[in-house]
């Protein structure tokens, strides 16, 4: 069975904390100030934001 993945994140730009699925295939944004933090790249998912914790 395969692992899901959350991770917590903060933002490097305003340090807004938030959710998100460690293997997204989509991007995701900071609701805050709308920076890039989870970019998909080709299989691989690139985190752009310091994790804060593995869920
Ligand atoms: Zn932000």
């Amino acid at each position: 069975m395969a692992k899901t993945k959350f991770l917590k994140i903060a933002c490097p730009r305003c340090g807004k904390k938030q959710i998100v699925y460690g293997k997204s295939s989509s991007r995701v944004k900071c609701t805050n100030c709308n920076k890039l933090l989870i970019q998909p790249t080709g299989g691989k998912t690139k985190i752009r934001a310091e994790v804060k914790e593995v869920l």
